[in-house]
């Protein structure tokens, strides 16, 4: 596209670059799981991957296809495809990619779910090693000569530790390693990945992307820095293609295809949709995020703040260098003896709810919710305190959000 403005790109590179029919300005969401062909030669071309074109909604249909452009448009990446959700665009690209015998280096601070499916992996086989990705040394003693893969974040749920990306990409790229960068927290407006050479970016697109708390979605981009010629996992059927298309299309075949977490095409218009102000919302949530960081830090039932925003941060300055803001999301541990749950409960404008990148201000305890099932010893690893507070900064008002803090605070006791 001959356009460089993020929001430009997003806004019209469905309409200019698709050409939806009858002037329609967004590819119409297409129901339709099956696809016709005139002549079966046609679809006989699509199957044999001739010619590009739709055979099953499972893997592909017109509206999967525009979100996908979309992406690729945003990461100025050279492909992607999208999933159900962010779980499954990360566990399909890693079981995809991965096999037994293989060895995975991951950051110790994933969100969640991702930490979780670490024991899915290691009963496939599949070798994990948790590592301190704060620190691109710690990432190298952890390499060994069947690790495949480097999986990160950028800024890591709740702590916001900031990965030592520039490290992990150079050394990732040196030793010819697969980089794969789960960029949910600070989306292409916030970072592009390719800056420090990330092979793959994997984003829930459920979060900043699609925005509304509507839409469950996955996505999955090729920056087109890897060498996939080089990388040993690579199925005989993809071969016949080019080197470049061969990472994406067997997570293609052998994820979506055969595994089948694909995304519907309604989902995916909401995403696409959401996505046209991702850039304004980014604005205004980064924006309250760091307003309501320094008044949480000034204010005297506030024992700490996690935000990398305040210049206390141990990574404010790497912060400052990679990314256009810091992120929207920032924790709080309140001084001793004052009861958390007391000062969800006093909030009345932010919501008690899981979740973030939501349009709406968010907040809960997290040793007891997202990350109970983890256990002491690796909330421990991770930095999480048993009173620790997360919350994820919506588009509101700034004052009305300084307003519900300062009262929630007040009738703390
Ligand atoms: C939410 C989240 C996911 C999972 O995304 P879903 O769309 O909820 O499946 C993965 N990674 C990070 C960093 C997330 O915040």
């Amino acid at each position: 596209m001959k356009y460089d403005g993020f929001t430009t790109r997003l806004v019209h590179a469905d309409r200019l670059l698709n050409r939806p029919q009858n002037g329609a300005v967004h590819h119409p969401s297409t129901n339709s799981v099956l696809f016709e062909y005139e002549d079966i030669q046609g679809l006989v071309d699509v199957f044999q991957g001739k010619v590009a074109g739709h055979a099953y909604a499972r893997q592909s249909c017109g509206t999967i296809a525009a979100l996908q452009t979309l992406l690729t448009q945003m990461e100025k990446g050279v492909g992607a495809l999208t999933f159900a959700s962010g779980m499954a665009a990360i566990t399909t690209t890693l079981l995809t990619l991965l096999k037994a015998g293989d060895h995975l280096v991951m950051s110790q601070y994933v969100f969640g779910n991702t930490a979780s499916f670490k024991e899915t992996l290691e009963g496939l086989g599949i070798q994990v090693s948790l590592v301190d990705v704060t620190s691109a040394e710690q990432v190298e003693a952890a390499i060994l000569p069947h690790t495949r893969a480097v999986f990160t974040e950028t800024i890591a749920n709740p702590v916001t530790q900031v990965a030592d990306l520039v490290g992990i990409g150079e050394l990732c790229q040196q030793r010819g390693i697969l980089f794969v960068v789960d960029n949910t927290m600070t989306p292409a407006y916030l970072f592009n990945c390719s800056s420090v050479k990330a092979s793959l970016i994997v984003s829930s697109l459920t979060k900043y992307i699609a925005g509304h708390g509507n839409a469950l979605g996955g996505a999955v981009v090729d920056t087109g820095l890897f060498n996939w010629q080089h990388y040993p996992n690579i199925s005989e059927t993809v071969k016949p293609q080019p080197p470049a298309t061969w990472g994406l299309n067997q997570v293609k075949k052998k994820g979506l295809r055969d595994m089948g977490g694909c995304l519907s095409a309604d989902t995916a218009h909401a995403i696409s949709v959401g996505m046209e102000t991702l850039a304004l919302r980014m604005e205004r949530a980064c924006s309250n995020a760091q307003i309501v960081a320094e008044f949480l830090a000034q204010h005297p039932k506030v024992n700490a703040v996690y935000f990398p925003g305040l210049p206390s941060h141990p990574h404010y300055e790497r912060a400052k260098t990679l990314f256009k803001y810091p992120g929207a999301i920032l924790s709080i541990d309140l001084v001793d003896g004052l009861d958390p749950h007391q000062l969800l409960n006093n909030l009345s404008l932010i919501l008690n709810a899981t979740h973030l990148g939501d349009t709406r201000s968010l907040g809960l305890p997290v040793a007891s919710t997202i990350f109970y099932e983890s256990g002491a010893e690796l909330r421990q690893k991770m930095g999480i305190n048993d009173s620790m507070l997360r919350f994820s900064l919506g588009i509101e008002d700034p004052d009305d959000l300084l307003n519900d803090f300062a009262q929630a605070l007040a009738c703390l006791s």
